[in-house]
């Protein structure tokens, strides 16, 4: 059984066939610019050289087409005709209160999608056209809907509810959601199994430090709370964005530079965290480290505020659970960075957590980096949000 895994963004779109036999890569690619000048394909057909289409894209429709080619193309192409491909999972950023469970895409789907495009605005409608455009390429196939705010979807009320008049919540369902639910839920799962910890008990915390970034807690694999909320601006400091900020920081600054919310609310979000924090020196924590290596203060400033969040929503997470039994690192930072693994874990010294330094000095692969007597398992567990996402369409199909 092969499945297709369609994850679009507002002017991109990043695929995988996935051979379910061996859970193994037959091809993946990238769209980019999609709607915009200078838009391309890049096609890595497993076993074979990378391939640049460079066409235009006008839509996420013309993308799918030219996905559709590629992979069928006589030279660089991996099948022979889409009857190979059993079903599509795609990932959709967000089905508000209605939707958590992954499910197969109908009429009501569609429009919950489409209800929830005020609470993702840039990624809701990307990934509607995404669905609509691989029903048109491939009529009558199932269409899998993997929700980014699945996880999220089983914290109690104490844990989701903002401390603002109920009205909102009731008009316009303003809550906690939480995002990167596929990556949490992949992560917490292979934690428990890689760990030999309890299918049912065990809790976890799982870092997922990129360039977005978040933090989740769970309890036997079910959510118990994460950082991110209406929209992933809350929380973590991450790449652009500020995470938590008194939000009478937005009036100071709208009154302050005369902007107005949604221009300060773009500041918050794309040109803040580390970027902003080191005077705009980079969004890439590789080069925030580099510019910290040759003594740049506010760099270095934005990596230990940024490990100093990480490690006190660890603290809070904690309490919310009366323990912890593992705490997992994934992303491009926790996956690849042995430094900042081992400062945020430098801070849960009273939690009985130690480092190994030689099983922490290690990228990308499955790993316990903690100390054979640390009271907490620490794991390095790489995210595989393709590989989640046509999992939970293999089980719905
Ligand atoms: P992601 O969003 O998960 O793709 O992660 C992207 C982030 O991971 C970028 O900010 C990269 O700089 C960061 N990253 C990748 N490799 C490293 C590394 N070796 N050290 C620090 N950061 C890294």
């Amino acid at each position: 059984m092969k499945i297709l895994v369609i994850n679009c963004g507002s002017s991109s779109l990043k695929y995988q066939l996935i051979n379910m036999e061996d859970e193994s890569v037959i091809a993946k690619g990238l769209c980019e610019r999609i709607g915009i000048e200078g838009s391309k394909l890049t096609h890595e057909p497993a076993g074979k050289d990378k391939v640049v289409i460079e066409n235009a894209m006008p839509t996420h429709k013309t993308a799918i087409q030219m996905v559709m080619d590629a992979l069928q193309n006589p030279e660089y192409g991996v099948i022979a005709s889409t009857d190979e491909i059993s079903a599509i999972g795609h990932r959709v950023l967000h089905g508000g209160k209605v939707y958590s469970d992954s499910i197969v895409v109908d009429e009501d789907v569609k429009r919950v999608i489409r209800e929830c495009f005020d609470l993702g605005p840039l990624h809701n409608p990307a990934n509607l056209m995404g669905i609509e455009a691989c029903e048109a390429a491939m009529p009558g196939k199932p269409n899998v809907a993997v929700w980014d705010t699945g996880f999220g979807m089983a914290m109690p009320e104490k844990a989701y509810m903002y401390a603002i008049p109920h009205e909102y919540y009731e008009k316009y369902s303003i809550r906690r959601y939480g995002f990167h639910g596929t990556s949490h839920k992949f992560v917490s799962g292979e934690a428990i199994k890689f760990g030999g910890l309890d299918p049912k008990n065990a809790k976890v915390i799982v870092c997922h430090l990129g360039n977005g970034a978040s933090v989740s807690a769970s309890i036997g694999g079910k959510c118990v709370d994460t950082s991110m909320g209406l929209t992933p601006l809350e929380g973590l400091i991450m790449g652009t964005r500020s995470g938590d900020v008194d939000p009478a920081v937005v009036q100071f600054i709208a009154n302050k530079e005369g902007k107005d919310v949604n221009e300060v609310l773009n500041i918050l979000n794309k040109k803040s965290g580390v970027l902003g924090m080191s005077g705009g020196i980079s969004s890439d924590f590789r080069d925030i480290e580099n510019a910290k290596k040759e003594g740049n203060h506010l760099a270095e400033v934005a990596l230990d505020a940024f490990i100093y969040r990480v490690a006190k929503y660890i603290g809070a997470y904690t309490a919310a659970m009366n323990g912890v039994d593992a705490i997992a690192f994934t992303a491009g930072v926790g996956e690849n960075d042995k430094a900042s693994r081992k400062a945020i874990c430098e801070y849960l010294g009273y939690l009985g957590v130690k480092i190994d330094d030689e099983a922490n000095d290690v990228r990308g692969k499955m790993r316990v980096i903690s100390a054979a007597d640390s009271k907490v398992k620490v794991m390095l567990i790489p995210t595989n949000e393709e590989l989640a996402i046509a999992r939970e369409t293999k089980a719905l199909i």
